[in-house]
């Protein structure tokens, strides 16, 4: 259920109605909206007494939240989160946009990367340092050799790094070297890798699982959120259907409706969402004028020797002319890609 508070509601008020969600053995989140705090109450409700919340000094209303993810529904926080991190930005009117290589390969190959979607407007890299591969015999990454180039990728250009983090034991260990971690497809349903990095200190990239409803999307971004990690973006990277044309279906419709259904920033891969790097420049601008708050895209110095997913990999002259139209396109609908300070390009 969801506490609101008074317009005027004090800090000592707001304090003392967190302690009697806590008392009720329930979880409090304390949100302060632009109009008013609220404090979302979480848990298992059965025991909990709406009756006495509602007396409580400084309370205007008690409203349950229908959908059964809470912290992160519309219902609970109207307004939009921005995740920020070094000069990457996503959500509230302002497009982020990460690229960068699957997989990081060599130090040549992740720098020369890194400064070529950095000139092309990028905030943040992408690189794979542990892959969860579908073959076991394919590359698996270059694992914490792979974290330490990505760091000095950061150094050299500022920008925020975005790696995978496949099990609870390697979350420290990436944290230490990425700015965001993302969570796999593959892993979207592993509840205690969520719960991991939602301890991790850091922004999380959650992928959606390839046949996972958006329900059960929503549900495991609730486990992130749930151990005190605000900092979730919601990734659409396509769902497995009877189509065999893309390598998923990439459904754009989802960015609308999830604006409904969550306060919580969106980013489409237009990239495993099509499996062709023919495709991904079209549907990079098409998720921009649906509304997506952010990209991810995956750039190679040359696509064709890539140690993975080079088919759906853009090159650098290719990258920098969708970053192109994508500006041009968030204008058009009065939002903005962000981009590095002047002095830093
Ligand atoms: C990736 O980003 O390279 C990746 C493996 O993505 P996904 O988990 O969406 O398949
Ligand atoms: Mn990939």
């Amino acid at each position: 259920m969801i506490i609101v508070m008074e317009k005027n509601a004090t800090p000592e008020q707001i304090a003392h109605m967190t302690e009697r969600v806590q008392q009720l053995g329930l979880k409090a989140h304390v949100i302060h909206g632009t109009e008013r705090t609220v404090i979302a109450a979480v848990g298992d409700e059965r025991g909990a007494k709406k009756e006495s919340l509602e007396v409580g000094p400084g309370v205007a209303e008690i409203v349950p939240i229908l959908a059964p993810y809470k912290v992160a529904s519309r219902e609970l926080k109207p307004d939009p989160t921005q995740v920020q991190v070094l000069d990457f930005k996503a959500g509230a009117g302002v497009v982020g946009v990460i690229a960068g290589p699957c997989s990081v390969e060599s130090e040549e190959q992740i720098l020369s990367a890194a400064h070529a979607v950095k000139r092309a407007g990028a905030t943040a890299l992408r690189g794979g340092a542990f892959k969860p591969r579908t073959s076991p015999y394919s590359f698996q990454g270059l694992k914490e050799v792979g974290l330490k180039l990505l760091a000095l990728a950061r150094q050299e250009t500022g920008l925020a790094v975005v790696t995978e983090v496949m099990s609870t034991e390697e979350v420290e260990l990436v944290a230490n070297y990425a700015d965001v971690l993302q969570i796999g497809a593959r892993n979207m349903q592993n509840y205690r890798l969520l719960e991991a990095v939602g301890n991790c200190g850091r922004p999380v990239l959650l992928k959606r699982g390839a046949s996972a409803t958006i329900e059960e999307w929503l549900l495991a971004a609730e486990y992130i959120l749930n151990e005190g990690n605000p900092n979730v973006m919601l990734c659409e990277r396509g769902i497995r259907t009877f189509e065999g044309h893309t390598r998923f279906t990439l459904p754009l419709a989802t960015v609308p409706y999830l604006h409904r259904k969550t306060h919580l920033p969106v980013i489409i891969d237009p990239s495993h969402g099509t499996g062709h790097s023919y495709l991904v420049p079209d549907m990079a601008i098409a998720a921009v004028a649906a509304g997506a708050d952010g990209l991810i895209i995956e750039v190679h110095p040359t696509p064709e020797t890539a140690m993975s997913d080079g088919y759906q990999s853009l090159t650098f002259p290719q990258f920098e002319e969708t970053m192109a139209r994508c500006i041009r396109v968030a204008e058009a609908i009065d939002k903005s890609v962000c981009t590095m300070p002047v002095a830093a390009t």
